[in-house]
């Protein structure tokens, strides 16, 4: 056995495995047996090509440029692309190639052959008896229940999503979810709220003068992102980040810190407004010109003063003071925030509105260095187009008005023609949901997670589309269909600023996997729409998809011009809102109701909601009764640098590096529990309970505990609750409360 050394893989090296002829190359690293499979492995007197791809392991769309060396079929080396555009690969981009020969991947169609509830055995089917089964058994829920009673979700990852939209609609149901409505999206429809555009910040360009950083950690999260970031700060561009945790983009980026308690940021957020409004740094010409319900704002920020909210959010009243200086002296600035501490609190409907009102009362809305609004793209990273998607049919066959979701999240509902999935449990007890097309899912996304296995077993008919055999949701399936990965398949287009790329495979699937899109297409063509679904050819989609841009281009512009090929569009004015150029109606001001940036929301009163930003505590908090018993806040849900949610865990490569679910406490708490650090200890509350390794740290605050999630032997979502946010339905996997002890405590 010939051992890989880890000095190769950080060199960045790749894998220069599948050039050995022959022999069997296996090894054990972070305690996983790995054996190179046959096919990995190619003549290493055959001569190379180097074709080129994108890595999408960290954010589920093609991100960083990827040459791959291709020796007979077969990836022998990763390496970055210069400038396409983001270098170099980071430690998951190099261990693709490891994933895609993982021994361990799904690569045939397969049904089950026992009974649903406990371990699924499995037999090897072919693809068109795959296709046959299923095709009969959802048309036959679709004529006893109807077609919303199948749901078609595409989770990870996100390129399939425009056709699998498609799907649904063609099939007639309007249950269609994606893994967004736990992830990111409550973040872009606040940002419609308050100024009518999806938004989740923008980076400093030359221009920026400040940057504010609500709870994101592109270090580990987006690495492609942070040198950006890093270039703006040598450049001399301020920051200030809000976060729960110290983390690298903390230490090496925050001129301010504001270390809050988790689920606390409305607050935080009311305070900053407070303070931008004391120490007068608003644009009042702005203020008074192009916002709404600013006076209300004002008094109700009042009591948010410095001091109050450090009672409230832990984070020392000075502290704040100065960040709101900061970023109101240095204008423009911009603003980024993400999905994490954004979106997985119980307040985020309207704490993330706040913080989306932080750049505009500083009149850094669409300007130069600020904000950035206006005309994106004719189409979304998903590779969706309205055309595509089928959405005339979609409003015309009145499939709004059928959504299951509708009463339960009817501003979520308003804005987006995806499901927030989050009841699924309920949907399926009520047989509202009785099938499901499941791209992948997986059942651990969700909080609370049983209760999601069992609506996942409780369906009728299911299938799931995969690169794993994944046992904590597949055991709860009827049928696993084998996925092609991203070497493997086409990404309908990779998205870069205004710059489009065609993703083409760079080998062939291995086993019998196949390109995701074409499974959903082939799906269509068994369920008795080949014609629209192109007879299954993805070429043929994605020309259509190119045809619904209006961008007047073709797959073969595309094929012929790796370059790229720029998206026309406006010139980058300023303030459009003045001159008509962000309305639908041509009009001055900005795509809401009233015209104006709102601070107090037209629609939310519409719907019954308070329109202003208001905090309120989580129903799960230090000051609640139940933190008697459950002291420590639980935070979960951030990235680490080298898994991806509860992927990647298979890869040695990676798996070195946190081989085991940890519990990171800082030294305070560990000290009054006795722990030390490495111990198994236990971590639960009154809904559940996990075991993992102690970690003790200064990166949380005493009183917080941060959890890694996605580990199928130690899932923290077994601990955290379904408490809503009434206004986007996102869970809170940033407040809950847990205990900590030791093992040997019990
Ligand atoms: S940051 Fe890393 S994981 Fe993400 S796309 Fe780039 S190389 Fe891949």
């Amino acid at each position: 056995m010939t051992a890989l050394s880890r000095r190769n893989f950080v060199k960045g090296a790749a894998c220069a495995v599948a050039a050995v002829a022959g022999a069997s190359l296996g090894f054990r690293s972070g305690g996983i047996d790995f054996y190179y499979p046959q096919e990995a492995f190619a003549d290493e007197n055959s001569p190379i090509e180097r074709r080129y791809s994108y890595c999408d392991m960290c954010n589920h769309v093609p991100k960083c440029g990827i040459v791959a060396s291709v020796r007979e079929d077969k990836v022998i080396r990763v390496e970055s692309r210069d400038k396409y555009p983001s270098t170099p690969l980071c430690a998951k981009g190099i261990a693709s190639l490891q994933e895609l020969y993982d021994p361990h991947r799904l690569l045939t169609p397969k049904i089950r052959t026992n009974a649903k509830g406990g371990p699924a055995e499995w037999k090897d089917i072919t693809w068109d008896e795959a296709y046959s089964i299923l095709a009969e058994r959802l048309n036959r829920v679709k004529a006893q229940h109807g077609a919303d009673s199948v749901l078609f979700f595409c989770g990870d990852p996100k390129e399939p999503r425009g056709a699998m939209q498609r799907l649904a609609t063609l099939f007639g149901s309007s249950s269609y979810g994606t893994e967004s409505s736990v992830c990111a999206a409550a973040s872009w429809m606040c940002a419609q709220l308050v100024f009518g555009q999806n938004s989740m910040g923008e980076n400093p360009s030359d221009a920026s003068a400040s940057c504010l950083i609500w709870s994101l950690n592109p270090a580990w999260s987006q690495p492609n992102r942070y040198g950006v970031l890093m270039k703006q700060k040598e450049r001399g561009c301020k920051f200030v980040v809000v976060d729960p945790r110290v983390t690298p983009t903390v230490t090496g980026m925050a001129d301010i810190h504001l270390q809050l308690r988790p689920g606390s940021d409305g607050a935080l957020a009311a305070g900053f407004i407070n303070q931008l409004i004391e120490q007068d740094l608003i644009d009042h010409n702005f203020v008074d010109n192009w916002t709404h319900g600013f006076e209300e704002l004002k008094a109700y920020v009042a009591a948010y003063t410095p001091q109050k909210v450090e009672e409230i959010t832990w984070v020392p009243a000075d502290r704040l003071i100065a960040a709101a200086k900061l970023i109101g002296e240095n204008k423009p600035g911009t603003l980024i925030t993400s999905s994490k501490g954004g979106c997985h609190t119980t307040n985020v409907g309207h704490f993330q509105r706040a913080v989306f009102m932080i750049p505009a009362l500083l009149g850094n809305l669409d300007v130069t260095g600020g904000l950035p609004l206006g005309p994106g793209l004719p189409f979304d990273y998903a590779a969706s187009t309205k055309g595509f998607q089928l959405e005339d049919v979609y409003e015309a066959e009145g499939f709004q008005q059928r959504r299951y979701d509708r009463e339960d999240f009817p501003v979520w509902a308003r804005y987006y023609k995806m499901m927030q999935t989050v009841k699924l449990p309920e949907y399926v007890d009520e047989g509202k949901i009785r099938a499901g097309v499941l791209l992948g899912v997986n059942s651990m996304m969700w909080p609370n997670t049983p209760l999601y296995q069992k609506a996942i077993a409780d369906l009728e008919f299911s299938v799931a589309i995969d690169y794993y055999l994944r046992p904590v949701t597949h055991d709860l399936v009827d049928m696993v269909l084998p996925a092609a990965m991203c070497y493997e398949r086409s990404a309908a287009l990779a998205i870069f600023g205004r710059k489009i790329f065609l993703r083409e495979p760079v080998v062939t699937p291995r086993g019998e996997a196949r390109e995701d899109w074409r499974i959903i297409l082939e799906i269509g063509c068994a369920l008795g729409y080949a014609e629209q679904c192109f007879n299954g050819d993805v070429d043929a989609a994605l020309e259509e998809l190119l045809r619904t841009t209006n961008l007047g281009i073709t797959l073969a512009d595309l094929r012929a011009n790796p370059q790229g090929y720029d998206v026309p569009g406006p010139a980058a004015a300023q303030r459009k809102y003045e001159t008509g150029g962000l309305r639908n109606d041509k009009q001055p001001g900005f795509n809401t109701p009233s015209g104006k940036v709102e601070l107090v929301s037209t629609v939310l009163e519409d719907m019954n909601f308070v329109g202003l930003p208001v905090y309120e505590e989580p129903l799960h908090s230090p000051f609640t009764a139940d933190a008697k018993d459950y002291p420590l806040v639980l935070n979960t849900g951030s990235r680490v640098p080298y898994y991806t949610h509860s992927k990647l865990r298979d890869l040695p490569w990676l798996n070195q590096f946190m081989p085991n679910p940890v519990v990171r406490i800082s030294s305070k708490d560990a000290s009054e529990r006795g722990l030390v650090e490495g111990e198994l200890a236990r971590v639960y509350n009154a809904q559940g309970e996990v075991e993992m390794q102690v970690e003790i740290t200064n990166m949380v605050l005493p009183g917080v505990v941060d959890i890694f999630h996605g580990w199928e032997r130690a899932d923290i979502n077994l601990l955290t609750t379904r408490d809503f946010d009434p206004i986007s339905g996102f869970p809170p996997f940033s407040n809950g409360l847990c205990q900590v002890a030791s093992l040997q405590a019990r």
